[in-house]
């Protein structure tokens, strides 16, 4: 079997799962050009826990975990099915730390179906979502990424879904605002620290980086972009979409290992 690539993927606003963009035909363009996988491992900055889980259930539900959306939004269904198996199968591959199986409490939170009904909008890829243990520091998201890069070869396509830059109360809703220095500074110093494969760089503490402060005001959508970088290896990035929004929003959106 083919080494599947791995992505992340800027999710930004929800709205964007109703939307016909180039941000979202960047994502349905992946979709048809990445082999179809035997299943997703999705790593959402929006399931935060203590410990590391995974979800487990073979029918997961839609969860609608924002406010203030219109009805439309909250009347999706991402039916895709669960995989069991490949739950386990992360369980088995990743031996440190432990990953813990859900069997009830998530399902399918915004940042993965959001994405994914671009990327497969028939919902016929099982998705398994991996959750954020977000009191740890960049350091042990990194190394779990890396643990999960063996899945590559067993047909899982690893997505981290998240965003570089994400300052929720720093937004700007006019239409086209001029991004924040920072937000392009720090966005500039991932993409420069990607290419030269420094992710050590990377793992760090993000408040001490170029714009990090107010980039990552807190970590949970930047998480995401360590276990990508992990789980990559090593593989070469190719930028498949960049561009800031709201001012303090990053999309940059990242494959590894496609050619
Ligand atoms: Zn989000």
């Amino acid at each position: 079997m083919k080494k599947m690539p791995v992505l992340f993927i800027g999710h930004g606003s929800p709205m964007h799962a109703l939307h016909d963009n180039d941000y979202t035909r960047t994502l349905g363009r992946l979709g048809r050009e990445i082999e179809r996988p035997k299943a997703v491992v999705c790593v959402s900055a929006h399931w935060l826990t203590e410990g590391t889980w995974a979800t487990h259930m073979p029918k997961p539900k839609t969860i609608h975990d924002f406010g203030g959306f219109p009805k439309e939004l909250f009347e999706i269904q991402y039916s895709a099915p669960g995989s069991p198996e490949t739950a386990e199968l992360v369980r088995e591959t990743v031996d440190e730390p432990q990953v813990r199986l859900d069997d009830e409490l998530w399902g399918l939170d915004h940042g993965a179906w959001a994405v994914l009904r671009h990327m497969y909008p028939a919902a016929d890829v099982p998705v398994v979502q991996l959750s954020v243990y977000f009191e740890q520091p960049g350091a042990y998201h990194l190394a779990l990424g890396r643990r999960l890069a063996p899945l590559r070869e067993r047909g899982i396509l690893v997505v981290g879904s998240g965003n570089v830059v994400h300052n929720l109360p720093m937004i700007k809703w006019s239409a086209h605002p001029e991004p924040y220095d920072w937000n392009v500074e720090f966005d500039a110093f991932v993409k420069t620290k990607t290419e030269e494969g420094d992710a050590e760089a990377l793992a760090g503490d993000s408040r001490g980086m170029p714009g990090g402060a107010l980039s990552v005001p807190t970590p949970d959508h930047w998480y995401p972009y360590l276990y990508a970088l992990g789980a990559a290896d090593g593989d070469r990035v190719r930028w498949e979409y960049e561009g800031l929004e709201n001012a303090s929003i990053s999309m940059r959106c990242a494959s590894f290992g496609l050619k």
